[in-house]
């Protein structure tokens, strides 16, 4: 099963004025649009390209839409429930995941997805970033973390599959913070879990922030260590979908660890593996 990035051309309320119209200070969307993605496409267009994109590499493959950029619910319900459908009715796609803001939910759209969900897969994955209110405003985020609390209980509660979306590395967070916050994370609902150490991007607020006064980003020796600390305080039925995350080296302005996501995950595993035998 492969997921397959959409741009369905939403905004979100931190970027058009609704809330601000700076966006979170880390926040530069080219940072993880991928090449067949491009909102000037329509979906079966973006999807069909995905396709022939990773069916060369492995034929026969079923494919997840997911609405990756921006807030994928930023919307009014039709225009929503026409993007969905469209993308659900192209061949070999089994199932949407939809990127959002906690704050960009209701219950008519959450009712919505509960009836979608009884007939296909769906997963809403949410931006949560930090559990700390403190970090939250710091980075300019425009909601705190009783939102995301209220909206993957809501989610949760009408069985719709949630995942979180975690940055560790935060400004101002220690790493005593960063494990406090496993365990506020294991309290919330949800079903898979995406962290990421924090990157600095170009043509982002926290890239000037960074350059007038630079801060400490994660070498990788010690978000290693980090991970392996942080991984055993999660609840165990919890899926991690991932734990790294590489952007364009061209955006990339630091950290730049010069390896593959897939030698992180090598090295956590050793590390962990280590520990349960010692
Ligand atoms: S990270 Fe998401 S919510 Fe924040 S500014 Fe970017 S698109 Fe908007």
């Amino acid at each position: 099963m492969q997921k397959l990035a959409l741009d369905a051309g939403f905004s979100c309320p931190n970027r058009d004025g609704r809330l601000s119209a700076g966006g979170c200070t880390f926040c530069n969307n080219e940072a993880f649009n991928t090449s067949y993605c491009d909102r000037r496409k329509s979906i079966t267009e973006q999807l069909e390209d995905g396709k022939h994109f990773f069916n060369r590499k492995k034929p026969g493959m079923k494919y997840l839409a997911y609405f990756q950029a921006y807030s994928n619910t930023y919307a009014p319900l039709p225009r929503l429930k026409a993007l969905y459908e469209e993308a659900l009715s192209v061949d070999n796609v089994v199932g949407i995941v939809i990127g959002t803001r906690p704050d960009c939910v209701n219950d008519e759209i959450l009712n919505y997805l509960e009836e979608l969900s009884h007939r296909t897969f769906v997963l809403v994955e949410y931006g949560v970033e930090s559990c700390n209110d403190e970090t939250l405003r710091r980075i300019n985020r425009g909601h705190d973390f009783a939102c995301s609390r209220k909206a993957i209980e809501g989610t949760h509660r009408r069985g719709i599959y949630t995942c979180a979306h975690i940055i560790l590395g935060l400004p101002g967070e220690s790493r005593g913070e960063m494990l406090r916050q496993a365990e506020l994370v294991s309290s919330l609902p949800i079903d898979v879990l995406k962290l990421h150490q924090l990157q600095i991007i170009q043509g982002t607020a926290m890239a000037r922030e960074y350059e007038q006064q630079p801060f400490h980003t994660f070498t990788l020796e010690e978000y290693v260590d980090l991970l392996v600390d942080y991984l055993p305080r999660l609840r165990p039925d919890i899926a991690l979908e991932r734990f790294v995350s590489e952007s364009p080296s061209r955006l990339l302005i630091a950290p730049r660890w010069g390896v593959k996501p897939q030698e992180v995950t090598r090295m956590v595993m050793e590390k962990l593996h280590q520990i349960q035998i010692d």
